[in-house]
Order: C-alpha cells, then sequence, then structure tokens
C-alpha cells in the first residue's frame, strides 16, 4: 500500500496542514500515477469550508492532477509505466447506466465518485485527491497528456479546461456568435480562450478592473466592467451565450438582460446560496438559463487533445503546496491569474 504525504484539511474551519495515509494497492485495472502538479479550483474552497454541505474529513482536495504512471495493472492497456497521465473530477461511476454508456460519467444515475470528498462504490473507503504525492485510479477514468505542452499549465484543463469546453461545444459557440464570460478566473480565463479559439466574438464581463488588460491577452475582443451601470446598459440584448463561472451570490437577472432573444446563459459557478430567477427576464426574449458539470471521460480527452493541437493551457501561478490557504484567501477575493498549480516536489 502505496503510503501518500498529503495537504488535508482536518474540518471546515482549520486551515489545510501535512497530512499522510495509504493509498490502495493498484488493481488489475488500476494505474499508479506520481503526482507532478495539482491545479487549485474554486470548487475546492467550497468543499474544505463545507460550502455545499455533506464534507467528509479530512479532505484532500485537488481534481486538477497530472503526474507520471509509476506502476500499472496486469490488465492496463492504455497506459505504460513512464507514461504522462492526468485524472480530473471523478474516478469512478457505474458504468452501466445511460449517461455512462453515452460518455457522460458526470450525470452518472448513481452518482460519480468524486476524486476527493467521495467514497469509492465497493469498499466506501473516502477519496483523497491531488494535494497528494501520488494517487491509484482505474484506467478508465484517466487521461492520456500530450509531452508537449507545459505540464504546469495542463493540469487547470482537467477541471477549469473541461468545465468550459463542454457546454461551450453543446451550445455550438462559432465564428457568428457574441459570447460573454462572466468572472475572470480560472473557469473565466480558460472559457475566453475556448469561446475565442471556436471563432466566436468574446466580451469579458468582470468586477474586477485591473484585469481588462490580461482579458485582451487571454483572446477577448471586447471588456466590460459589470459595476458600471453605462457599460451594462449597453450591452443589453447583445449576446448569445453568457457563460456564468461567478463562485460567489450575484444576481442572475442583471446578466440575463443582456441575452438577445432566444439567448442562453450557462451556469457553471456554484455559489453557496441560491439565486431566484425573475420569471419575466425569461419570457419577454424567450431566454433560457441551463446548467453544465465539468464533461465526460471521453469528451475530456478530446479537449486535451485539442489543446495540444492548439497550444492551449492555461496561465498559472505555480506555488508550492505551503501556499495553498494562502492562495485560497487570495481566490476568494478575485485575486487569482488566473489559475494557482501546486508543484507537488514541495510536499516531498
Ligand atoms: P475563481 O478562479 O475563484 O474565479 C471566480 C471569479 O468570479 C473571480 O475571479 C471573479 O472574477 C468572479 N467573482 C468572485 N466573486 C465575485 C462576486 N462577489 N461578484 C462578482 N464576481 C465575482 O473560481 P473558479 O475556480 O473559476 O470557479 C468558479 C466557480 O465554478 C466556483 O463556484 C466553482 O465551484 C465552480 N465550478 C463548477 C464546475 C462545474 O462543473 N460546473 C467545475 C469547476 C468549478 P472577476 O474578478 O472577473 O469579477
Ligand atoms: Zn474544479
Ligand atoms: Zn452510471
Amino acid at each position: 500500500m502505496p503510503n501518500t504525504k498529503a495537504y488535508a484539511a482536518q474540518a471546515a474551519t482549520t486551515p489545510l496542514a501535512p497530512f499522510s495515509f495509504d493509498r490502495r494497492t493498484p488493481g488489475d485495472h488500476d494505474v499508479q500515477i506520481e503526482i507532478l502538479y495539482c491545479g487549485v479550483c474554486h470548487s475546492d474552497i467550497h468543499q474544505v469550508r463545507d460550502e455545499w454541505g455533506g464534507s467528509i474529513y479530512p479532505m484532500v482536495p485537488g481534481h486538477e492532477i497530472v503526474g507520471r504512471v509509476t506502476a500499472v495493472g496486469s490488465h492496463v492497456k492504455k497506459f505504460a509505466v513512464g507514461d504522462l497521465a492526468g485524472v480530473g473530477c471523478f474516478v469512478d461511476s457505474c458504468r452501466t447506466c445511460a449517461n455512462c454508456q453515452e460518455g457522460l460519467e458526470q450525470y452518472c444515475d448513481e452518482g460519480m465518485v468524486g476524486t476527493y470528498n467521495g467514497r469509492e462504490r465497493v469498499t466506501n473507503a473516502p477519496t483523497y485527491g491531488g494535494y497528494s504525492t501520488q494517487i491509484v485510479v482505474d484506467e478508465n477514468y484517466t487521461l492520456k497528456i500530450s509531452d508537449k505542452l507545459p505540464l504546469e499549465g495542463v493540469a487547470p484543463l482537467l477541471c477549469a479546461g473541461i468545465t468550459t469546453y463542454s457546454p461551450l461545444r453543446y451550445v455550438g459557440v462559432r465564428k457568428g456568435h457574441k459570447v460573454g464570460v462572466l468572472g475572470l478566473g480560472g473557469l473565466g480565463h480558460m472559457a475566453v480562450k475556448f469561446a475565442a479559439s471556436f471563432g466566436a466574438e468574446v466580451t469579458m464581463l468582470s468586477s474586477s478592473p485591473s484585469k481588462e488588460a490580461d482579458a485582451k491577452k487571454l483572446g477577448a475582443h471586447h471588456f466590460a466592467l459589470t459595476s458600471d451601470p453605462a457599460t451594462m446598459n449597453g450591452l443589453q440584448n447583445h449576446f448569445d451565450f453568457i457563460l456564468n463561472t461567478v463562485s460567489a451570490q450575484h444576481d442572475y437577472s442583471t446578466y440575463l438582460n443582456l441575452l438577445k432573444t432566444n439567448g442562453t446563459m450557462i451556469v457553471v459557478g456554484v455559489p453557496p446560496t441560491p439565486s431566484a430567477v425573475p420569471a419575466f427576464n425569461l419570457i419577454f426574449k424567450r431566454r433560457s438559463i441551463i446548467g453544465s458539470l465539468i464533461g465526460g471521460i471521453k469528451e475530456t480527452q478530446e479537449m486535451l487533445d485539442y489543446c495540444a493541437e492548439h497550444h492551449i493551457v492555461s496561465d498559472v501561478e505555480v506555488i508550492p503546496v505551503q501556499e495553498v490557504n494562502e492562495a485560497y484567501e487570495r481566490m476568494i477575493k478575485g485575486d487569482v491569474r488566473y489559475r494557482f498549480v501546486i508543484d507537488i516536489a514541495s510536499l516531498k
């Protein structure tokens, strides 16, 4: 049983601190991965602090994992020792329901098994994530990683990347569409890159005036400060799609009004408290709101391959694990450019 060093939260109110535990011995279908980098997602903060309820402690967060394979089970076909590998937000699902069969494992009828803050299907043992030196995962839930891109910039693709790629593909964003991306953080900056790459005219909708120059560098054609009433007024009935990545409580109706007739707001941000949606903002322009949760394994691989082909990576600030609590505080203030990534060498 490989002993693993990690950082864990022992409770919702205590900072992350050193922790160690044993991973399972790799089974016939498992790959064992030495973790090199792990991204820091705002969902880590929500779950560490039990903002969504039901958190399991101790909790080792982290679901944007890249590393190198150190062992494979006897039936593993996709991976060999020494290969690069990635793990995203889930490590198992029922594999038989209609969603799993369709490659939509994230919507598994029995519930996907989260990479952390979940429970293994057979043993009910808690799952521990990527703020750790190694992980053991079934090869069917493990992704192939190209050696063409910098690995620290690839790690955030496993959640921030797929969470924005998947809905933009689902609604068919392309040239001719006007897309607004609300919130410029980890998800937002990937959404700008993908929407621009798919040919759309992209507007960054941000509460932070200091992010304007970066938004343009990331590929946004326009920048709109959401606190400026004149700017917001000028954007009424403007967008085909708004991808809403905001992590904190906000008023949906303000942004619904920016959608043109038949426009769609795609919600991916998960504020801890629910938002009310006034019917008037929907009915007068036949607008809709849809939600989207990460992406399935097949689409995640497609996204990783797309990024390798188009040289798309996340803009990252690499930190040692010892700085993760400070990184959380900065993210809550919207002060991240644009993803913190933990260099797991700092744990060894
Ligand atoms: P993040 O890096 O912290 O970025 C969130 C951004 O939202 C901030 O940079 C800020 O952008 C904006 N924001 C924050 N507080 C705000 C406020 N009070 N009012 C207006 N804007 C505010 O977070 P992330 O990692 O991208 O995650 C974003 C959300 O998506 C989280 O709730 C996370 O749990 C969720 N998520 C969902 C999925 C899914 O599958 N649906 C997957 C991953 C994450 P500006 O400074 O530009 O305003
Ligand atoms: Zn995430
Ligand atoms: Zn299923």
